[in-house]
Parts: C-alpha cells; sequence; structure tokens
C-alpha cells in the first residue's frame, strides 16, 4: 500500500479528481458481474467500504485520488470467495478416525468431540477457522450450527469476516431414531424451535451486518418434521435461512425411504419445508426428481466434494452437480467441517467442482471453468442470501476482495487466468485480502489477528478434546 495522491490525474474535462479511500488495481479484474466482465489492467475504487467504479486501471487512476493505493500490475482479482459449509463446532483437524462411513464417524468422533468444547474453545476455534478462511480468501461462510453463539459471533467480529450462522439444534425424531445420538443438546421440537428463535434475536441484537442469522438444524434424518417444518417456515417469517445436511448419503436415503416412503429432498417438498430461503449442505445422493423439487421451490445448495471423497458418499455416482446447475440451482462451494475436508481452500474445492462431474459424465463440458469460480463467489453469496452486498466487483456491493499473486508455479504461464485459477491455484497464492474494504491480510499476512498465537491455542483445546474423547490420531504406520 501507498499514499496514492501522486498518481491520480485529473479528468478530460479537467475536474478535480473524486476522492476515494482506496484503489486496487489488477492485470485482471475478473468482475463475475451480471456480464460476467473480466478487466485487462482493471482497477477498483471504493469508498467507504463499498465499491464506488470498477474500470481500466487507467480511467480509475485519472478520475480517483485514494488514500490507499493498491497497486499489484501482475496480479489476478477477484471477488472474495465463500465456504458455503464451513463448521465452527468441530476440533481437531485430521484427528478423525480413518475408514468410518458418515453416520459412524458422526457418531463415533465428530458428536463427541462437539460435546467437549467449552465457550472458551469455541471462541478459540471461531478466531481460528476465519483466520485460516481469510488466509486463504474466504470472505463469506456459513456455520450450519455451532454452540455457544455469542461466543462465537465475538470471534467473528474481531475477524471482520461475513457469515451465516445460528445455533446447533436437533430433537432425535427423525428417521435414523436417537439410539446412537448423544445425550447432548437433544431437546424436543418445541423447544429446538424456541432456541433457533433465540438464534436469530441473539445474532441480530449483536447488530453487525457481516453477521447474519441462520436458522440452523443438524438434519442428517435426526429431526422430526415438525421441527423441518417449523424451521422452514421461522426462516421464511423472519427472513432468515433454513440450513441443514441433506441427502448426504445412500444411507440416509435409504433411512427416510423406509420411514416415510420418500427419498430426503422428496419428503421436505412434502411437508412442506422447501422454498428459497432453505440452503440444503452436500446432497451427494440425488435423482432426478429430487433436482426437479429443488429447482421448482427456489432452495439453494452447497456442494462439499473434497468432504464427499474423503468419507465416501459416491458424489461421481449418485450426485447430480451438472444438472442442478443446468436448473440454475444457486450453488455454493463448501469444504465441512475441518476433519473431513482436512482443510479450508475453495481454491482446492473449485478445482474438484469443476472435473468431478465431467468424469462422472464423460463430458470436458460438463461444468466449465468459469461456472465453478461463479459457484466460489457469485454463486456461494446468493445460495447465502448474501448476493446483495457481495459476490461480485461492481458498483454498489462491498469491497469484498482476493489478490492473487501470480508469481508462483500454480499460476504462470498465465494465459487464461479463469483456468489458472480453477485448475491451477491453491489458496496460498492469495496474496491480499479486503473485507469491506479494509485490509485483513496483505502479503499473506494476517492483519487482525495473531496466527501463530492461534496455532498455539487451538492445538491446546484439541489436546485436551482428544484426551477427553480417547482418541489418539496417530498414521496406521509405527511411530518410533
Ligand atoms: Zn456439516
Amino acid at each position: 500500500m501507498s499514499p496514492a495522491g501522486d498518481v491520480s490525474g485529473s479528468d478530460a474535462q479537467g475536474l478535480a479528481p473524486a476522492k476515494v479511500d482506496a484503489i486496487v488495481t489488477g492485470a485482471w479484474v475478473i468482475t463475475v458481474n451480471s456480464a460476467r466482465e473480466i478487466y485487462r489492467d482493471g482497477a477498483i475504487a471504493i469508498r467507504d467500504g463499498v465499491i464506488v467504479e470498477v474500470g481500466k486501471r487507467a480511467a480509475i487512476l485519472a478520475a480517483y485520488r485514494a488514500a490507499t493505493l493498491i497497486d499489484e500490475p501482475d496480479a489476478i482479482v477477484i471477488p472474495g470467495m465463500t465456504n458455503g459449509h464451513r463448521h465452527l463446532l468441530c476440533c481437531a483437524k485430521g484427528a478423525m478416525p480413518e475408514g468410518g462411513t458418515t453416520l459412524e464417524s458422526l457418531r463415533r468422533f465428530i458428536y463427541p468431540s462437539f460435546a467437549a468444547l467449552t465457550e472458551a474453545d469455541m471462541h478459540v476455534l471461531a478466531r481460528h477457522a476465519a483466520a485460516e478462511m481469510i488466509r486463504f480468501g474466504t470472505t463469506l461462510f456459513e456455520e450450519p450450527g455451532c454452540n455457544h453463539l455469542p461466543a462465537v459471533l465475538e470471534a467473528l467480529d474481531e475477524a471482520r469476516i461475513r457469515a451465516r450462522i445460528g445455533p446447533w439444534t436437533w430433537d432425535g425424531a427423525g428417521a435414523a431414531g436417537r439410539a446412537d445420538l448423544p445425550d447432548w443438546l437433544l431437546m424436543d421440537a418445541d423447544a429446538a424451535l424456541s432456541r433457533l428463535s433465540d438464534g436469530i434475536e441473539v445474532v441480530r441484537k449483536f447488530g453487525r451486518p457481516r453477521l447474519r442469522d441462520a436458522v440452523t438444524i443438524e438434519g442428517v434424518a435426526t429431526c422430526s418434521d415438525a421441527l423441518n417444518r417449523g424451521a422452514a417456515d421461522l426462516a421464511l417469517d423472519r427472513d432468515s435461512l433454513f440450513v441443514l445436511h441433506k441427502s448426504t448419503s445412500e444411507n440416509e436415503v435409504a433411512l427416510e425411504l423406509a420411514a416415510f416412503g420418500e427419498r430426503p429432498v422428496a419428503h421436505m417438498a412434502s411437508i412442506g419445508a422447501l422454498h428459497p430461503r432453505v440452503l440444503l449442505n452436500h446432497m451427494t445422493s440425488l435423482d432426478d426428481g429430487d433436482v426437479r423439487a429443488v429447482a421448482e421451490s427456489g432452495a439453494r445448495v452447497s456442494q462439499n466434494p473434497t468432504s464427499a471423497l474423503k468419507l465416501a458418499k459416491g458424489t461421481t455416482q449418485t450426485g447430480k452437480w451438472k444438472a442442478l446447475a443446468d436448473a440454475g440451482v444457486p450453488m455454493a462451494l463448501g469444504t465441512d467441517a475441518e476433519n473431513v475436508s482436512n482443510h479450508t481452500d475453495i481454491c482446492r474445492v473449485m478445482q474438484l467442482a469443476a472435473l468431478l462431474p465431467r468424469d462422472m459424465l464423460r463430458d470436458p463440458n460438463a461444468i466449465s471453468a468459469e461456472q465453478a469460480l461463479e459457484m466460489a463467489t457469485l454463486g456461494g453469496a446468493t445460495a447465502l442470501w448474501f448476493d446483495d452486498v457481495t459476490g461480485s466487483l461492481e458498483p454498489g456491493k462491498q469491497a469484498d476482495i482476493v489478490i492473487f499473486d501470480t508469481g508462483n508455479f500454480d499460476l504462470r504461464p498465465l494465459h487464461n487466468p479463469v483456468a489458472n485459477l480453477v485448475y491451477g491455484s491453491t489458496g496460498h497464492s492469495v496474496d491480499t485480502v479486503l473485507i469491506g474494504g479494509e485490509v485483513v491480510l496483505r502479503r499473506g499476512q494476517l492483519t487482525l489477528l495473531d496466527e501463530h498465537a492461534l496455532r498455539a491455542e487451538v492445538e491446546q483445546v484439541n489436546q485436551r478434546v482428544l484426551a477427553e474423547i480417547g482418541i489418539s490420531p496417530l498414521p496406521r504406520w509405527p511411530v518410533i
């Protein structure tokens, strides 16, 4: 960053340049605006955290005088990325026992670790997760149900990241029964709906526009129809977003078929719980009827390919990613809990989102690189009902901006920046991140959070929780 007064000039009519707070420049500014324009040698003018104008670098520098110039003539600049499914309520990345199915892993490791986390732990985990997401270019994420919500909100506010968030909620009265569920936070449907309603109030009273409420139930065959329908109604009534896990495995589909005679998505439609204010997470086991039901309802989807692959969900056989995209369903990309993806890097998810459907359908055009980049940005913001303020680089939107350093092997040679980003990049090439015009990462360094201190804190939490739940996450090979 440098003072920009000396690089701005007056325009052709001799008018004085307008004052702005910052200008960001790049070799390629990928706007994801309605025309999907990419500016070669582009720039973005920012005032009060909002994008004033996007255009060619020379024109922007002539028209505006900026207090701060972030001048990156070799960089690729994109909108802030969205992580459409990222649990904060989790611990000990890489500690989940290998080889479990989705339902086994939930019951053996994930639920017990949730129950062990204190309010102080949640504050640490939320700040650490936000730090990691920002480091890799994520400026907005969906948290599908956390505990100790006020502590988490404080942590996210410190990090300045945007989020959709609500409390972990379930009633143990779904098709899977409650035999394998912990007693932790189990309640009946009425109490669960009160908790969800309270969650909306807690987020709204916290009063930070970057943090929006969600009506979050677990939903992996663990919630009653009364809770599903009530949560869907609540989201609609309060202009919130109903977030739940759905069709996460063939096992879950079989459970609901046996209990209801309908697949999970069809059952949601039958009970009146599918509408535009619903975000369905995972959706790895679908049929054509499910795709039609989602598209007709206006509901949104987040896909989590690394999690789907690691947990062997069959996403390349029972996923319907191209069909959902062709039907115009807003789609976010997510990484899920850190134990199932072992990373929070949306660049790596973009690659899988572009490539897995091609192999599945033996069609190299099944999902384009542009579609994958759109899912990571505008599609994610739309899926989370945040596209009114973020997801693209255009006047009036918040200045949520990611700048990639192209001086790395993963982005060079550079001819097509979209292809390079989707197929070749990782989040380690993210150099600078702005959220609402505020620089939260510069030259790979977090400006508001202490990465090293956070790492030490989170490792302490992990060690204590793993000891409590009796898990020792070592490799299968002998450790001498
Ligand atoms: Zn999840």
